[in-house]
């Protein structure tokens, strides 16, 4: 198959920096030539190259845009890029580098002690070690704000109990940040694996996302040291806080799922013929890429003038659902309009195309699903909340 040249219609490229475009080449490659051959297995597997993770340290993908620490320090615009690569190869491969840099080590950033910083953050951003992050319990997953898990204080720590469900990464991390009520109050805990009382299982029997580890975690009379409370984490606001920074980069990698179902179905409607002539002439196939390529477009200014409103630090969490709530939503009509051009040949793991689209059946769930993000965006502008 023909080099992927990405999908630009409007030169958005000309307004990436020389060492944006540049960080952007080299995730392209990345997956072009170590994750692509390797998806398919791993996706019929239900498993996720994690040996990958070195690899992925090495090349700054981990909390590329945050600064210290022996972290990459780049533009949102450059770690947005990266996002939308990753995604471009698969929506797990992405997910697995928003929890590792987004979700868990943001949240060791934002609100961690210069200690946890110091034993975490170096190690994490080289792919050395790994995170998840514990928000979502069986029983609220849209509301986390009424979770159910519990710490206590003891002599010398915390004692927490409770259940995280649909964690990303949970059996392959070397810490979860989980989040639990302390005196009524949601604040964040590091657990490292192997703490006594803290458990993780695999959730099998996924039709998306299944490149990638989901897990349960258990958490029975857990005890962990003081010194694992992140002290500066209060309140819901705090894993908001993380969400807003992986969510950012969901809104980036949607365009790239979108990018290779889109380049994925222009060819194969230029050499398919049917009726005499490649299937690419008729009006109804042609109305459906030119739609693809509209949306792609629209996404890409989104999220390039959300990157720079992010980079002068005037980025609101409202704008961020806006994009997430648009991107990921054209994403998954791209993925079916190219599911129909391949016709039969679509529903098989032979092209991309089956896979982007089952995985963004959970990228439309998880971090906020549609429907909440437009309620988000509505209590924003009128002023009434329709949450709750
Ligand atoms: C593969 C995968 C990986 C994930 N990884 C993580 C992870 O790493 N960490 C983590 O913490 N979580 C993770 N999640 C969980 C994800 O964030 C949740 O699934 C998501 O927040 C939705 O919660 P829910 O599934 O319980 O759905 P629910 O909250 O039960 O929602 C069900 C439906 O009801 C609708 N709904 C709910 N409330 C309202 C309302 N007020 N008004 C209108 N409609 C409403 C929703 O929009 C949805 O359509 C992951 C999920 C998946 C599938």
């Amino acid at each position: 198959m023909a080099k992927f040249q990405g999908v630009d219609y409007y030169g958005v490229e000309g307004h990436y920096t020389d060492e944006e475009r540049m960080i952007r080449d080299v995730a392209r490659e990345f997956v072009e030539h170590e994750f692509l051959p390797v998806v398919r297995q791993h996706h019929r597997d239900g498993t996720f190259p994690v040996e990958l993770a070195p690899r992925m340290g090495k090349l700054g993908f981990f909390g590329a845009n945050l600064h210290g620490y022996g972290l990459p320090g780049v533009t949102n615009v450059a770690y947005g890029l990266i996002m939308q690569e990753l995604e471009r190869g698969d929506s797990g491969l992405r997910s697995f580098a928003s929890v590792q840099g987004g979700l868990s080590m943001y949240a060791i950033y934002a609100y961690g002690s210069d200690e946890q910083k110091a034993a975490w953050l170096p190690a994490m951003g080289a792919g050395e070690r790994l995170g998840c992050f514990g928000l979502t319990e069986p029983d609220f997953g849209s509301d986390p704000g009424r979770m159910a898990t519990r710490a206590v204080r003891t002599q010398d720590g915390y004692l927490l109990n409770g259940t995280k469900l649909w964690i990303t990464n949970g059996t392959i991390a070397d810490v979860a940040v989980v989040w639990a009520k302390l005196d009524g109050v949601i604040r964040g805990f590091l657990v490292e694996r192997g703490t006594p009382g803290f458990a993780a299982q695999d959730i099998h029997g996924k039709w998306s996302m299944r490149a990638s580890i989901t897990s349960e975690l258990s958490l029975q009379d857990c005890r962990i040291p003081a010194e694992n409370l992140l002290p500066v984490a209060e309140g819901l606001r705090a894993p908001l806080g993380c969400l807003t920074q992986a969510r950012y980069g969901i809104a980036w990698g949607a365009v790239g799922a979108a990018m290779a179902c889109y380049d994925a179905a222009l060819r194969y409607a230029r050499e398919r013929v049917q009726y005499g002539k490649p299937i690419a002439s008729f009006q109804l196939v042609q109305r459906k890429l030119v739609r693809m390529l509209n949306e792609i477009t629209k996404a890409q200014l989104l999220c390039l003038h959300l990157g720079r409103l992010k980079d002068r630090g005037t980025m609101k969490h409202t704008q961020v659902s806006l994009a997430k709530m648009n991107n990921v939503d054209v994403a998954l009509e791209i993925a079916r309009m190219a599911r129909d051009i391949f016709g039969a040949a679509g529903i098989v793991d032979e092209h991309p195309v089956i896979r982007h689209l089952l995985n963004l059946e959970t990228v439309y769930t998880y971090e906020g699903t549609h429907d909440i993000h437009t309620l988000i965006i509505g209590r924003d502008i009128t002023g009434i909340s329709a949450l709750e």
